[in-house]
């Protein structure tokens, strides 16, 4: 029987992921990744430069979603795995940095005395957060907007000064158009059986992991190495990966290139970026997700002597939108990560543009830089920089808008139709890395389990 043949669109994590859970359920299968840029990681980026680890797109994953751990584990680099360092968290609203008060998650209150003393929130505010104690079920299995559900829940004050802040620091979108049932189904859950969310938050206890370092500090893990040894650890499981090949046109069992090679085989995989969905299958479904909004972002790393930095107690901050300011966040990468600096080094990662306000990342790398640095000098005192770098994510950041998971059901119900043909990626069930690898895995088996049907029905008939 001739070798079965997979191909894989995109090499992010999620298409490395895929091509790696192939490997494992159908090692004499030849898997082949086609990426259209010059290089593999898609997302993730590692810089190494003058004893600096900068990571340019993610830094780490929440430890309690499993499947990156476990694929982590199971590709050898277990023992690369780091929790970050805690700290206290801050945001900067009415001009001045003020502590994220103790016990909130995503800026939601599970602690009533921290929230009585900071100076985040007024009396009245206060007040009105905690009437959430009260107040009946907002969600009704009927998916709504971030916005609409908090400032339901807890008031518009608490959603202005804390999680607005955080929430578009991690997502780059206006709470006001994201789907709470995809975004966060976490808070629709704890609505639903708890209906007080300080009341139900209280009540969650992440769950202990296997093959996770026994020392427990930060939520978040990363790997010592640098992400991009993730993705080139998992590339070396592809049979074939060919760079600056991108694909036009996706059919059952072939796809076409953009230069009009055809290539045939018998399973296809997409991962790629969001937008990419619609052009590549043209099909209704596909075009509604490709059409969801996107925000673009940028990140620069600012590397700088440690004695450039006055240090302040804590691993970052996010800034209020009302401030004004070009910067949404900003993250002492050293205090998280001691790698990521050389020991007289200090390493600040801050974060421009906004779903209201893309154009910032549009401007040249310098324009960025001297606005990026200015607003630091407003927040701290920050000297010289060593050196910065620059990564512009454009239209590439989905955002779940409502009801996104009812168009991702209905482009999976469409995708079947088309035999042999899957998708993955952070467009679909999450954006975090886990939530791809986990995605890529489940449609990874899907697709081993047709190909080993596909073996057994043609044996079958040759007897
Ligand atoms: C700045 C930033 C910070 C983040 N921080 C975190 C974090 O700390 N933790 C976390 O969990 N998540 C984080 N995320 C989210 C996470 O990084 C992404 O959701 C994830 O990396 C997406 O992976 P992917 O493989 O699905 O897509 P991508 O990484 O976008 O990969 C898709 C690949 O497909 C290729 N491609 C596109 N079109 C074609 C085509 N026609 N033919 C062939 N190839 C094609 C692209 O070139 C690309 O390489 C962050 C994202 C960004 C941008």
């Amino acid at each position: 029987m001739e070798q079965q043949k997979v191909i894989i669109i995109g090499a992010g994590i999620s298409g490395l992921a895929a091509a790696f859970y192939i490997k494992k359920r159908k090692p004499e299968a030849k898997v082949t990744v086609l990426e259209a840029s010059g290089r593999i990681g898609g997302k993730i980026k590692t810089v190494r430069r003058d004893g600096f680890v900068i990571e340019c797109g993610p830094e780490g994953y929440m430890a309690r979603k499993p499947a990156l751990t476990n694929l982590i584990n199971d590709i050898g680099l277990g023992d690369q795995l780091v929790h970050s360092g805690t700290g206290t968290y801050y945001i900067y609203v009415n001009h001045q940095l003020r502590k994220m008060p103790a016990g909130s998650v995503m800026g939601i209150p599970t602690k009533l005395l921290p929230m009585v003393t900071t100076g985040l929130v007024s009396p009245w505010g206060k007040l009105r957060a905690a009437l959430d104690l009260l107040i009946p079920h907002v969600y009704r299995d009927k998916d709504i907007s971030l916005k609409e559900f908090f400032e339901r829940r807890l008031g518009s004050e608490l959603v202005t000064n804390m999680i607005e802040p955080l929430l578009s620091g991690i997502y780059s979108g206006n709470l006001a158009d994201m789907s709470l049932e995809a975004t966060l189904p976490q808070f629709a859950a704890i609505e639903k059986k708890h209906r007080s969310l300080i009341l139900g938050m209280k009540s969650i206890q992440p769950p202990k992991q296997a093959g996770t370092p026994k020392k427990r500090s930060g939520q978040f893990l990363s790997l010592s190495c640098g992400l991009d040894v993730l993705t080139e650890k998992l590339a070396s499981y592809a049979d074939e990966i060919r760079l600056n090949t991108p694909v036009a046109h996706v059919a059952p069992r072939s796809v076409t290139l953009e230069d009009g090679t055809v290539m045939n085989a018998d399973a296809i995989i997409l991962a790629t970026s969001p937008k990419q969905f619609g052009p590549l299958l043209d099909f209704s479904e596909a075009w509604s997700l490709t059409n969801d909004k996107r925000t673009s972002t940028a990140s620069v790393a600012f590397a700088f002597n440690k004695n450039e930095v006055e240090p302040i107690d804590g691993t970052g901050y996010v800034v209020s939108r009302k401030e004004g300011l070009t910067i949404t966040a900003c993250s002492f990468m050293d205090r998280k990560w001691s790698y990521a600096a050389p020991e007289n080094g200090t390493l600040i990662r801050t974060y421009v543009g906004t779903a209201d306000n893309a154009s910032i990342v549009e401007e040249s790398d310098e324009v960025i830089e001297k606005k990026a640095l200015a607003d630091l000098r407003k927040i701290g005192n920050i000297g010289t920089p060593l050196f910065s770098v620059i990564t512009r994510q454009i239209d590439t950041m989905p955002q779940y808008t409502v009801n996104h998971n009812q168009r991702v059901q209905a482009f999976e119900d469409a995708l079947e139709k088309m035999s042999g043909v899957y998708a993955c990626g952070a467009m679909l069930h999450g954006v975090g890395l886990p939530d791809c690898v986990d995605t890529a895995m489940h449609v990874a088996e899907k697709a081993a389990k047709a190909l080993t049907d596909e073996e057994r029905t043609q044996t079958n008939s040759k007897r």
